[in-house]
Formats: structure tokens, C-alpha cells, sequence
């Protein structure tokens, strides 16, 4: 179907019908029935939802996903943005497309599968080098159906933070999603499995759960560190059944951690000797000349070509990718705005905040505390109280951004570090920071300039 032919009502109604099958009954027959397609043009879709609820439900969850099958029932490319309107109609059924539908992949329920993916992780934006050059053949290896005589099942990456498992893991499920459609795939922070099998107890639908993670051909676990028994032995449990379920019947099970598997702290001895069957590949910290050539990617993705000395700079910063390439978004954005030509001595001025070069050295908790009162002026003691004021929320939400990025803590340990507050706290911080600085150089500004202070000794 073309865009350019179609009524934004008929290309609604197209993507409707592939959205029932990935987004679960409840989403679907709550919220998604009850949106209206506004208008399309220039390349955007309106979308409107009648409260603020649905808008930030639909836009925290759903908007990869939503966009993904407008894009393929347009055909074309469309951005799509939410927005609250008056009058919205009793759903109708809806009409037989005419379109021939496209078999949907299956990505499964949010709920109790699958989380979210960045549209940016996929394996052509991810660059191969001397430090994760054997995950990455392995995690290609997986994304293109395994076998050929090569045991990577189970696959367990590991390394230091913002090396790129994610990425990788990540780039495995848009890879499937894209490739074979028709294998069932779920990829999820094991955080988040944990969060989503107490729930599941609590509330007596463990057979749903089990029923999502055991019937999947693909099954993705990020973070596996997080399954450590603190929570109790039950979560362990259930990963070590569902982990057999899968492995028994031959599934892929790839699964990213910041230890080895003997470094972590499991309770299930078995469950580490499984872990330790398949291959297990790690990732080093990138040297400089594979930092250059993923900045280099980077640029090239945002549409700017970047002249060699400025990239050097910037990949002598520190050898984590995470904070370089804020650094280069911040260089980015400031000469876009300001009209300016990248050369060396714009980038030394505006990332003269940076430390550069060596000592580096590894964030806690107490370090970002210590940064954030200081900055803001505000004691520990009312950072870490549950006090609402706006002098106190900003702050607060800045310091859960930064532990997420730069610690390994869990969003447990950081909720508790922060008020006593829970993990869908600091969730919901660590979206509002990003979401702002998606639109706002300013905080992105501040954020690094924050990130670089508290990471020099
Ligand atoms: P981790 O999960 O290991 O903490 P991420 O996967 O979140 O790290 O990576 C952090 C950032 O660095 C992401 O923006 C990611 O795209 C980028 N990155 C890391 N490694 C590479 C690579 N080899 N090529 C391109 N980008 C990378
Ligand atoms: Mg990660």
C-alpha cells in the first residue's frame, strides 16, 4: 500500500490488524481500539488518544512497535507522534484490509515478554573490532539460525557497561524480527523478568508467565547478573525452569552479564554450570582506533561527516563508548545551532568540560551523591528523603540518570539510595531525563558535564 494513496483511516486500520496479534488482548482492547488516526502528512502520522494516561502509556511502551507496523502498512517511512484529543469514539470493529498483510512477527505481550527495542541497535550500526569481534560473530551467528556445527547455545556475553551488550543483544532481535518473522523471539532485562514473576506470583498468573518464556524459539535475557538470588531464591527458580524448558528443546538462549558466569553470585549451582555449556564470549573496553571508527559510525548515522583530529579528541575523552558519543552529540548539536564548522577547536572548547585522557576511574553511588548535592546545593539527606519539592525532583531524577548510566547498581539499589523509593521510580526518572534530553541541549549539557566531573578522580 502507498502512503500517498491512502487515508490515514485505512492505513490505521491495516496497521490495527498486525498490532492485535504483537500487542496482547488487554493493551489491544483497551487502549489501541479507542485510538484515532488524526491526519498524515510530510511524512507523520497523528495519532490521537483521549487522556494523558494512554498518551504516556502509548509512548513509553508502544511507540517502536506502533510506528513499525504504520511503517509497513504505509510502505514508507512515518514518524509517529501522539497527541491528546477531545472526542474519541466507541471503537469499531475493524474493516478487512485489503492490503495483503505481511506475516507479523512475533514479538509477545509486553506484560510478560518482551521489552522495548532501540530502533538504533541493529548489527549495521554496531562496529566490529579486536575487542568484541568473537560475540559479535556469535551473536550474528544466532540472528541467522544457528547451527552449522557451532554450539552458541547458550550464548553469554559479558563485559564492563556501555560496551555494547546491548546493542548486540538487541541487534540479534530486530535481526530475527526482520529475517524470520516466524520465529518467536523475547527479549527482556532480567531485571524486569524478575519484577514481572514476583508480580506474577503475587497476583497468581505464574502459568501465563511460564506459558510467554517457555514457548518462544529466541529467548534474549539482558543483564543476567540481576537473576542473583537477592530476591530471593524464587525468581532463580523459575529463570533455571524456563532456561531448561528452552535449552532442552534445542531454543537459542543468549544472555548478557557484567561478570562471567563464575563471578556471579547464583544460588543454583547447576544453573551455572548450564550457563558455562554453551560459549561464553567477552567484551573488552575498545583501544582508541575502534573508538574513532564507531564515532565515526555514529556521525555518518546522524548525517555529519566529522574530520579525523575531532574524533581523535573526542576517543581519547575515555574509553567508555556511552559518554564519548554524548560528547559527540553535545559537539553535534552545539555546531547545528550555533552554524558553526566542526573543526579541533570548536570540539576543544565545547567538550573543554570533559576530562580527558587517563584515570578514569569507577562511579558509585556515594561519588553521584556527593556530585548532585553539591551541584544543587541540596543536602544528601533531602536527596535521599521522599520531599516533592521542584528544587528536589530535578535533582534527584538527574542523580538516578547518572547511576543508571554509570554504575552497574540494580534500579532496586538506586531507588533505595534515592528516597527508599522503588524500581518503577527510577524508571520512570531515567525516562524523563532522556526524553528531555531529546528535546532540550541544555540538560544534555548538564548531563555531561555531570557525567564527565564525577568520573575524574
Ligand atoms: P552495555 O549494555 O554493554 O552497557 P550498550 O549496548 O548500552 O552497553 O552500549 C552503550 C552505547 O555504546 C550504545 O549507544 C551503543 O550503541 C554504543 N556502542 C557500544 N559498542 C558499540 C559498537 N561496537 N559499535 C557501535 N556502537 C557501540
Ligand atoms: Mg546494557
Amino acid at each position: 500500500m502507498d502512503a500517498a494513496g491512502s487515508s490515514p483511516e485505512m492505513l490505521w486500520q491495516s496497521a490495527l490488524g498486525t498490532l492485535e496479534n504483537m500487542v496482547g488482548r488487554l493493551a489491544y482492547e483497551t487502549i489501541f481500539r479507542c485510538i484515532r488516526p488524526l491526519s498524515l502528512g510530510e511524512g507523520e502520522f497523528v495519532l490521537g488518544v483521549s487522556n494523558q494516561f494512554a498518551k504516556e502509556w502509548l509512548e513509553s511502551r508502544y511507540l517502536p512497535t506502533v510506528t513499525r507496523c504504520l511503517n509497513q502498512a504505509a510502505g514508507e517511512p512515518v514518524a509517529v507522534r501522539i497527541t491528546i484529543c477531545d472526542a474519541v469514539p466507541a471503537p469499531s470493529p475493524p474493516i478487512e484490509s485489503q492490503a495483503p498483510m505481511v506475516p507479523s512477527p512475533v514479538v509477545l505481550d509486553e506484560n510478560f515478554g518482551s521489552t522495548p527495542l532501540n530502533p538504533k541497535y541493529t548489527f549495521d550500526r554496531f562496529v566490529e573490532g579486536n575487542s568484541n569481534r568473537f560475540a559479535h560473530a556469535l551473536a550474528l551467528h544466532v540472528a541467522r539460525g544457528g547451527g552449522a556445527g557451532v554450539q552458541a547455545t547458550p550464548l553469554f556475553i559479558w563485559g564492563g557497561v556501555g560496551l555494547g551488550k546491548t546493542h548486540l543483544m538487541q541487534a540479534i532481535a530486530h535481526h530475527v524480527l526482520e529475517h524470520q518473522p516466524h520465529r518467536r523471539i523475547v527479549y527482556v532485562q532480567a531485571e524486569t523478568f524478575v519484577n514481572q514473576i514476583l508480580r506474577a506470583i503475587r497476583d497468581g498468573n505464574t502459568s501465563e508467565f511460564r506459558a510467554t518464556h517457555r514457548n518462544v524459539d529466541v529467548w534474549l535475557v539482558d543483564d543476567v547478573q540481576f537473576i542473583a538470588a537477592k530476591e530471593g531464591t524464587r525468581s532463580e527458580e523459575e529463570f533455571f525452569h524456563t532456561f531448561n524448558t528452552l535449552y532442552q528443546t534445542g531454543k537459542h538462549i543468549v544472555m548478557s552479564s557484567d561478570q562471567p558466569p563464575r563471578g556471579l553470585r547464583i544460588l543454583d549451582e547447576r544453573l551455572r554450570s548450564r550457563f558455562e555449556s554453551g560459549a561464553i564470549a567477552d567484551i573488552k573496553p575498545p583501544d582508541v582506533v575502534e573508538r574513532i571508527a564507531i564515532l565515526q559510525k555514529k556521525a555518518s548515522f546522524a548525517g555529519t561527516e566529522v574530520p579525523i583530529d575531532v574524533l581523535d579528541h573526542i576517543a581519547n575523552i575515555t574509553w567508555n563508548i556511552r559518554t564519548i558519543e554524548g560528547a559527540l552529540i553535545s559537539l553535534l548539536a552545539y555546531a547545528s545551532l550555533q552554524g558553526e564548522a566542526i573543526t579541533l577547536e570548536v570540539a576543544q572548547e565545547v567538550l573543554k568540560d570533559y576530562a580527558s585522557g587517563e584515570g578514569k576511574h569507577q562511579v558509585t553511588l556515594d561519588n553521584i551523591v556527593k556530585l548532585i548535592s553539591d551541584r544543587f546545593g541540596i543536602s544528601k539527606e533531602d536527596l535521599n528523603s521522599k520531599k516533592r519539592s521542584r528544587n528536589i525532583v530535578f535533582p534527584r531524577q538527574i542523580a538516578m540518570y547518572l547511576a543508571r548510566q554509570l554504575t552497574s547498581d540494580s534500579l532496586m539499589v538506586i531507588g533505595k539510595a534515592f528516597g527508599g523509593r522503588d524500581h518503577s521510580t527510577v524508571l520512570h526518572s531515567c525516562g524523563k531525563i532522556s526524553r528531555l534530553m531529546a528535546t532540550d541541549d541544555a540538560t544534555v549539557g548538564l548531563v555531561n558535564e555531570l557525567m564527565s566531573q564525577v568520573q575524574t578522580p
